[in-house]
Formats: structure tokens, C-alpha cells, sequence
């Protein structure tokens, strides 16, 4: 599994599994075991889901030793604050169960809150209570504001992002400012398979639309967190590994850009 380097020398697999909207016991457990056992090293949960019990048995339950395996989970909105955070991340990781966190991420800017938030993600990073701490949802605006008061930089900023959501204003600037720049809705929900584009690239590649995207996604170097609990398309998002979209094809997806979210607008819903 391929990994990026994070600001503070933590290494992420660039590749992970989703796990919104997977139901807590058997069908999250289940799929983060298989993705565990079948290559995976990376899961991506939050309170929000309400399974973070079913992804730290499926973890515990994995043939793949803890220290392998790489885990996000998120502060909620009506956590946000110090004190609150403080203690949603206490509760995340008593129903985790699996020892420590390695990324812990502030999920939305909301207003007001979200530098009070980001205070109590430093603290858990400097009392060694969690590997890597990020936001998510947080546009240039955003950053702009937080950056100036804080004394540990976001390592990951997790976003919407597909083919008609690049966003590249937003990539550079992460970049420039040594955030990982993390991709949710990778699939678009769905959404990228009517593409005509997208289905004639992954033709002449021998791929399926899937693992075209998610290989775009790795090419530009971002990470990336497909969703699924059925057992085929877990193996086949992990597929993406033995081949290589040419520097023109690259251009091409980026260029299907339109600005369309398929989720919350950062700047409406917080
Ligand atoms: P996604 O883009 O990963 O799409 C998931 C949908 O695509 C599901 O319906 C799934 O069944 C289908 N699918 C998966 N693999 C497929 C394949 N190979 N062929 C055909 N269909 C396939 O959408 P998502 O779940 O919204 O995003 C992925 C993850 O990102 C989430 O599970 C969650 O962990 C994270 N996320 C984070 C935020 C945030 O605010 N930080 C918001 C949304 C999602």
C-alpha cells in the first residue's frame, strides 16, 4: 500500500476505506475486516457514522496488527468548543477500543467554534494521545483565519472531491502549506459512473471507472477514501496500483471540473 508522509513524519496510506452510512455491528465490522485482510491498512470513520464500535471490532478482529493499520475519526459540530472536543474525543475512543487514534479531525469549520476546537486537537497531539491531527471541510477562508493562532499545523485537510469537484486553487494552496489534501466522495456517491469521458479513459486502460478515479486521486497525490461493504468492490477500489493514467488523461479528468458538490457547501451548512 502506498503512503504519504505527513507534516510531523507520520506515514498515511493513501488509500482507505469509507465507512459512512455502514451500519454499526456485523456490516461495518465485517467490511473492515475484509478490507484489512485483503490489503487495505486505512479506515475512515467518525462520530457522525455512529459506528465507530463496529470499526474498532472489525480492526481488533483483522488478521493485520494494530500498528499496521491507520484510523481517522472526527469531532462532531455539536462537539465543537474545547471542552467538548476534549470530551467527544475521549468518548470516540472508548467505543473505538483499539488502543489510540492515529488522525483525529475537526469535520466542519463551524463558526465561532472551530479555533477553540483545533486547541483541543493540539493538546491531544502533545500529550501523545493521537498520531496526527487535521480538518476537514475547511476552505482557503478557513485556513486563512485558523493558521495565524495555531502552533501545530492541520497535517490533513479531508474534502469533497471528484472529477467535477478538483478544486485546484484549494490543492496548491494546501500544498504550499504542507497539508495532505484528502479526498471524500472520491466516487461522487455514485455519480461518476454517467460520465462518457470517464468510461471511455477506463476502456482504454482496462479499468473500471472506479479505479480510474481513485487512481487519479493517488497520481496527484491526494488520499483517498472510497466507500463500499460489498466484498467485490472492496477488492476492486484497491486495485489501483498496477497501472498508470498518461500526463494527458490526467489533464482531461481535471478539465471535467465544474465546481459541483454532492455534498454540504462548508460556507452554507456551518
Ligand atoms: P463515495 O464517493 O465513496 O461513493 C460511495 C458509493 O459508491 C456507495 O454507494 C458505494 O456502494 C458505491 N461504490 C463504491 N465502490 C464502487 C464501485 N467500485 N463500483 C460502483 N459503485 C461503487 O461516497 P462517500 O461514502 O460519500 O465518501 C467516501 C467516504 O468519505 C465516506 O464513507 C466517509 O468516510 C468520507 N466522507 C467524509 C465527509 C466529511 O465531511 N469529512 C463527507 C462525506 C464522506
Amino acid at each position: 500500500m502506498m503512503n504519504v508522509t505527513l507534516a510531523n513524519g507520520i506515514k498515511m496510506p493513501m488509500l482507505g476505506l469509507g465507512v459512512w452510512k455502514a451500519t454499526d455491528g456485523a456490516e461495518v465490522e465485517e467490511a473492515v475486516s475484509y478490507a484489512l485482510n485483503h490489503g487495505y491498512r486505512h479506515i475512515d470513520t467518525a462520530t457522525l457514522y455512529k459506528n465507530e464500535v463496529g470499526v474498532g471490532a472489525g480492526v481488533r478482529n483483522s488478521t493485520v496488527p494494530r500498528a499496521d493499520v491507520f484510523v481517522t475519526t472526527k469531532v462532531w459540530n455539536e462537539d465543537q468548543g474545547y471542552d467538548n472536543t476534549l470530551r467527544a474525543f475521549d468518548r470516540s475512543q472508548r467505543n473505538l477500543d483499539i488502543e489510540y487514534i492515529d488522525l483525529y479531525l475537526v469535520h466542519w469549520p463551524v463558526k465561532d467554534k472551530y479555533k477553540d476546537s483545533w486547541r483541543a486537537l493540539e493538546r491531544l497531539y502533545t500529550e501523545g494521545r493521537v498520531k496526527a491531527i487535521g480538518v476537514s471541510n475547511f476552505l482557503q477562508h478557513h485556513l486563512d483565519d485558523l493558521l495565524p493562532s495555531v502552533e501545530i499545523k492541520p497535517m490533513v485537510n479531508q474534502l469533497e472531491h471528484h472529477p467535477y469537484l478538483v478544486q485546484p486553487s484549494l490543492q496548491q494552496y494546501c500544498k504550499a502549506q504542507g497539508i495532505q489534501f484528502e479526498a471524500w466522495s472520491p466516487l461522487m456517491q455514485g455519480g461518476i459512473f454517467d460520465i462518457p469521458l470517464l468510461d471511455q479513459l477506463a476502456r482504454k486502460y482496462k479499468k473500471s471507472v472506479a479505479q480510474l478515479v481513485l487512481r487519479w486521486n493517488v497520481q496527484n497525490g491526494i488520499v483517498t477514501i472510497p466507500k463500499s461493504v460489498s466484498p467485490e468492490r472492496i477488492i476492486e477500489n484497491s486495485q489501483i496500483f498496477d497501472f498508470e493514467i498518461s500526463a494527458a488523461d490526467m489533464q482531461a479528468i481535471d478539465q471535467l471540473d465544474k465546481g459541483q458538490r454532492v455534498g454540504p457547501d462548508p460556507d452554507v451548512f456551518c
